[in-house]
Order: C-alpha cells, then structure tokens, then sequence
C-alpha cells in the first residue's frame, strides 16, 4: 500500500514573501490533514525555502518540502549550485530531479540526471525523477520506450532498496503547462509500464513500494479520475500548485 503524493512544483514563481503567503494559505488549508492517508509537498524556488522551513516549522503545517534541484556535485567551486546538504540543512526532504525544462534548457543528460539522483540519496533527500516523452514520440506511438529509457538512466546504478524509495514522476512533455491533460488510460498506461520494469530489474518488493506520480496540466477537476487508476500514485502539479485553494482540493481528491 502506498501513500498517495501530491507535489507542487512552483517553478520560477513566488519569491519569498508570496512563497510565505501561499504556505502559510495552504496550511489553513489543510489544517487536520490526514497525513497517513495522503502526502503534501511543495517545491518552491530555492531563495525560498528558508522560509517555507519556518513556516511549516512554527504552524506545524502538514506539508513537506524540497528543492527543484540539486547540485550533483557535494560541495566546492560550482559557481550558482546547491548541494544536497545544503538542502537538508533546510529540511527538505525532497528533490525534483531530470524535469524535462532542466533537460530542455540547461542541457541536462541522462548521465547528469543519474548523478544527481545519487546525490540526492548520499544527501538523505528523496529523489522525483521525472520522465516523459515530447509530443514527436507520442505521434509515433514510441511514449513507453521513451520514458522507460529515461527511468532506466536514471536509476542506473541503484540497488533495489533505493529503487522502493524513489518516486518517479511521468510527465509528459506535451501535457506540460499546456491544459491538455493526459487521458487516464494514457498516464496509466506508461505508468504500469514504468512499475512492470522496476518489478522486472529490481524486484516485487520495490515495484509495490515505488510511487509513481502523473504530472502534466492536472487540476483538482481532473486529478480524481487520474487518482483511480491502480498505478497512478500521485501528481506532479505546476500551475495548479500556485494557488492554495486549488492545490489543497488536489491534496484532498479522496474527500
Ligand atoms: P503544469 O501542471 O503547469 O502542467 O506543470 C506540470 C509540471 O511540469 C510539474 O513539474
């Protein structure tokens, strides 16, 4: 049995004092959230997350938080980078890793995308890998191949024990920021897909473990019908994490 996870990716909005504003809004929000039962996580913006601490720290607020990314590098001269320790210095529990805008425009490979989902686990942080396929290999019919690719570089390496604690999130290129949201028979489809190759390379025990979330234009008006499909996990949410209001109804898509 696995908790569903709902993560907010901020991406380059809110600074610190609309961040605080949105945390804070969200916790009213959840306020008696069962955590047991589903699993909130923001990830703002890094100049951010100083705060999002405190304020998650002082409410008790029942969410997590993590970075967008992460150094794969663990200290030393790496002009702009943050490492992993850095991060959890902060509290962060979690790091968004290999999002198709950091492979789009800042060139990142599938070999630096695997060094950094070790960084993440030699740092203590959870990685979300991210994976999916560009609208051309959907065309194709080549979306599974695409984005089992992608899981196995990025896992590369990791024994099944870290496989079981990885969340993988399918995020389809076309489906990002878009509106067009995925059908559910699709994100299902690569979905299964993605835990049959876990269950095939490292086991029972990680395949049922491993959560794997769906992202790409989803809303609370649509995250339901996702939700109830048996591989869907959980969600990766951008614009729809930007508005407390909202993002809370998709934290609580079981009520
Ligand atoms: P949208 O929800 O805005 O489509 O973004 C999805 C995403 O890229 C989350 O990482």
């Amino acid at each position: 049995t696995r908790t569903p996870l709902m993560a907010g990716n901020w991406k380059m909005n809110l600074d610190w004092k609309q961040g605080l504003a949105l945390v804070e809004d969200l916790g009213d929000a959840l306020k008696g959230l069962d955590t047991s039962a589903v699993e909130a996580v923001v990830l703002p913006p890094a100049v951010d997350l100083r705060t999002v601490q405190t304020a998650v720290d002082a409410g008790k607020l029942p969410i997590a938080y993590g970075a967008q990314d992460i150094s794969e590098h663990e200290s030393g001269a790496y002009t702009g980078e943050i490492s992993g320790a850095m991060l959890t210095a902060l509290g962060a529990t979690y790091v968004a890793v290999g999002h198709s805008e950091r492979r789009q425009y800042h060139g990142e490979t599938e070999q630096v995308t695997n060094a950094k989902v070790k960084a993440a686990f030699a740092a203590g942080l959870t990685p979300i890998l991210c994976v999916g396929e560009a609208l051309d290999e959907r065309k194709a019919g080549k979306q599974v191949e695409f984005s089992l690719a992608q899981v196995e570089g990025g896992l590369e390496g990791l024994d099944a024990e870290q496989v079981a604690r990885t969340v993988i999130a399918y995020e389809p290129v076309w489906a990002i920021g878009t509106g067009e949201v995925a059908t559910p028979d699709d994100a299902q489809e690569v979905c299964a897909a993605i835990r049959e190759w876990v269950r095939t390379v490292h086991g029972d025990t990680a395949a049922d473990a491993v959560r794997v979330l769906y992202g790409g234009s989803v809303k609370s008006s649509n995250v339901a019908e996702l939700m109830q499909r048996p591989d869907v996990d959980g969600a990766l949410v951008g614009g729809a994490s930007l508005k407390a209001d909202e993002f809370a109804k998709i934290v609580r898509f079981q009520d």
